[in-house]
C-alpha cells in the first residue's frame, strides 16, 4: 500500500525515519510532501495512495475527492477538526487520531504560559507565584489530566469540568469536580482550556464565563482559537483591567488584543503545543502503527467517524 505523509509543517526528521521504518517492515511504501505552498499539489499527491497521514492539514471533500483509493486517514495529534469526516463516512474512509501521543508536550506549555503570565513575561517588576493559587480545567482529557497533574505537583488546587468524566475520576485523582462551569469560573484564578473544538464548544467561551473570574484570573487557551468568543473576550478584557489572556493559537483578532491590551495578553508566534521532538515522534509513530494494523488485521481503535 501507498502511504502519504503530507505535512505543511513537516515532522521532525526523526520522526519521518520512523514512519518510512515501520511501514517497511510492514511491506508499505511512504510517500513525502512536506511545506508543500498550495492544494493543488496536495491533490496530485493524494490521487494514488491508499493511506494519508496528516498534522493539521486540511482534509476536505476536495482532497479526499481527489485521494480515490484512499481507506484510512490519521491525523498524527488530538484535535481531528481538520478532517471532513462526514464526507470520510460517505467515503467508507477509516478516519483516525492519536491520542494522547502529544498531550504531554501541550501540558508542560500550559503550566509555563502560567507562570510565564504571572511573571510579567519575564519583564522586571513584581510577580505572583502559582503555589496556593486555584486553577480550573475546561475538558478532563489527555491534556487536561496531565496540566492538573502538574499543577497539583506546583502547590495549586485543582479543579475540573467534563460533562463526560465521572466526578469519581477526578476525586481519584485529587482532583476538585466542579458542579458548574460558572461555578469553577468563579472560583479559579486560573482556567484552562482542554475542550475539543465541536458546534457544541464553538464561541462558547466568551463574557458571561470570563467575566466570573476572581480579580487577577488569567485564561489559558492551548485548545483551538474557535473555541472563544473573540467580540466578548475583548469586552471583558477591556472592562475587567484585572484580567490576562494566554494562547497558543492566535486570536483572529490578535492584532487588536496586542494593541489594547499589551502585557495582559500574549499569544504564541506559531502553534507549539505539541511543536517538541517527543510528541512528533510519538504523534508520527503512532499513525504509522495504526495504519498497518488496520491494513494487517482491519483493526479499528481510535476511528473517530464511528
Ligand atoms: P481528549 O479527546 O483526550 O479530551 C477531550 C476532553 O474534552 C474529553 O475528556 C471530553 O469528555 C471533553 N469534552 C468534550 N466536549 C466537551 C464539552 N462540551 N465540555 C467539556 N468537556 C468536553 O483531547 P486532548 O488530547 O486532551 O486535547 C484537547 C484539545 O486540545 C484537542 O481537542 C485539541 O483541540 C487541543 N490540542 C491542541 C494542541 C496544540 O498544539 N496546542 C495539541 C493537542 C491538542
Amino acid at each position: 500500500m501507498r502511504i502519504l505523509v503530507a505535512t505543511e509543517k513537516p515532522f521532525a526528521a526523526v520522526a519521518v525515519n520512523g514512519i518510512k521504518e515501520i511501514a517497511k517492515e510492514a511491506g508499505h511504501e511512504v510517500v513525502l510532501l512536506e511545506k508543500y505552498a498550495d492544494k493543488a499539489q496536495l491533490l496530485e499527491a493524494v490521487a494514488d495512495v491508499d493511506a494519508l497521514i496528516v498534522r493539521s492539514d486540511k482534509v476536505t471533500a476536495e482532497v479526499i475527492g481527489a485521494a480515490k483509493n484512499l481507506k484510512i486517514v490519521v491525523r498524527a495529534g488530538a484535535g481531528y477538526d481538520n478532517l471532513d469526516l462526514q464526507t470520510c463516512t460517505g467515503r467508507g474512509i477509516v478516519a483516525m487520531n492519536t491520542p494522547g501521543q502529544n498531550s504531554n508536550a501541550v501540558a508542560e506549555l500550559a503550566i509555563a504560559m502560567m507562570i510565564f503570565m504571572s511573571r510579567n513575561q519575564f519583564a522586571p517588576g513584581t510577580g505572583s507565584e502559582l503555589s496556593g493559587k486555584k486553577i480550573g480545567i475546561q475538558a478532563y482529557g489527555n491534556v487536561g489530566k496531565l496540566v492538573a497533574r502538574k499543577a497539583a505537583a506546583l502547590g495549586m488546587q485543582v479543579m475540573a469540568y467534563d460533562p463526560f468524566v465521572d466526578s469519581a475520576v477526578m476525586e481519584n485523582d485529587g482532583v476538585i469536580p466542579a458542579a458548574t462551569l460558572e461555578q469553577m469560573y468563579s472560583e479559579c484564578n486560573f482556567i484552562s482550556l482542554h475542550i475539543p473544538a465541536t458546534p457544541e464548544t464553538i464561541g462558547s467561551i466568551g463574557y458571561d464565563l470570563i467575566s466570573r473570574m476572581p480579580a487577577g484570573g488569567c485564561l489559558l487557551n492551548t485548545a483551538r482559537k474557535e473555541i472563544i468568543n473573540e467580540a466578548e473576550l475583548v469586552k471583558v478584557l477591556t472592562d475587567r483591567p484585572d484580567l490576562k489572556y494566554v494562547t497558543d493559537i492566535a486570536a483572529a483578532c490578535q492584532a487588536e488584543l496586542d494593541e489594547k491590551f499589551g502585557k495582559r495578553v500574549f499569544a504564541t508566534p506559531k502553534k507549539m503545543g505539541a511543536e517538541t521532538m517527543e510528541a512528533n515522534v510519538n504523534a508520527g509513530l503512532a499513525a504509522a502503527r495504526q495504519i498497518c494494523r488496520f491494513f494487517a488485521t482491519g483493526c479499528r481503535d481510535f476511528q473517530v467517524n464511528k
